[in-house]
């Protein structure tokens, strides 16, 4: 069961033009099998250095080597690009169907997921980058490229890299090497690539925020979540895990934590905004 408190939120959002947001993170994407960076997979062998995920995605690691950030990128690229997405991401996507400009998704995700899932592009915004594209590694324009076809992914090894796919991960412009198009640790959000205008000024017209799968360690999560709260909007945070977030909220009025996993959550909240939706828009 959903808690009225939440439900009753839920209708007043509906009737007063205000965001039902969900602030999702890697914790979705566990299902379908894509590692954390900051879980026990966290950690990268290549040849006989050992790298922590924290170190090698960063800009500055990049300057010094760049084909070992590279390398890093398409294995972990390998394993998205054949990842599906699981009832989690299925359960947004309806909520999206039936809330429409309601709906917003922010997502630390890079992944591709919510895509595939068939969130739309308008109401989902990735604030960590998506590994579909690349940008020049020299910042020479803002371009996003697309991943280049031409690089095998399916049974890529680590220390995977050839001269040729060196060649097809080059700057059509400058030739410098391509980098993701994701935020490093060493790096700021802004709105240019990572939408940070546009998801602060929706957190100040969400009514209701839910907070899924994520640990809340990067900087922007915590300023959407607080700004709710700050605009008496209420947080929700499900996880089984104590976080950031369960620390912000439990002592708060407009504060509800709730010990469960992502999916059955999901689903049970898709069936109560949908018999809302029927009865307040009479639609069936
Ligand atoms: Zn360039």
């Amino acid at each position: 069961m959903i808690e009225k408190r939440i439900l009753d939120r839920i209708e007043y959002c509906l009737k007063n033009d205000k965001k039902i947001s969900f602030l999702v993170g890697a914790g979705i994407s566990a299902e379908s099998g894509i590692p954390t960076f900051r879980g026990e997979d966290g950690y990268w062998v290549s040849g006989s250095k050992n790298y922590k995920a924290q170190e090698i995605g960063t800009k500055r690691f990049f300057n010094i080597a760049s084909h070992e950030v590279l390398k890093f990128y398409l294995y972990r690229k390998s394993i998205t690009e054949f990842a599906k997405p699981n009832q989690s991401h299925f359960m947004l996507k309806e909520i999206e169907s039936l809330l429409n400009d309601n709906f917003a998704l922010i997502s630390q995700n890079v992944d591709s997921l919510h895509k595939k899932a068939g969130d739309s592009d308008k109401r989902t915004y990735l604030i960590h980058g998506d590994h579909d594209f690349m940008r020049c590694g020299d910042e020479c324009s803002n371009e996003l490229y697309p991943f280049p076809k031409e690089i095998q992914l399916k049974g890529r090894q680590k220390d995977q890299l050839t001269e040729s796919e060196i060649e097809f991960l080059k700057c059509p412009k400058c030739n410098e090497d391509l980098r993701p198009h994701v935020l490093w640790f060493d790096e700021y959000y802004n709105e240019k690539f990572f939408k940070k205008d546009s998801v602060l000024r929706i957190s100040k017209e969400t009514g209701i925020l839910f907070i899924l799968g994520t640990s809340g360690e990067t900087t922007l999560p915590q300023v959407i979540a607080k700004n709710v709260l700050a605009k008496s909007g209420t947080v929700v945070e499900i996880n089984i895990n104590e976080s950031y977030f369960s620390k912000l909220l439990s002592n708060k009025a407009n504060g509800i934590v709730i010990n469960s996993k992502s999916t059955p959550f999901l689903t049970k909240l898709k069936t109560e905004i949908e018999k809302k939706v029927i009865t307040l828009y009479n639609k069936t």
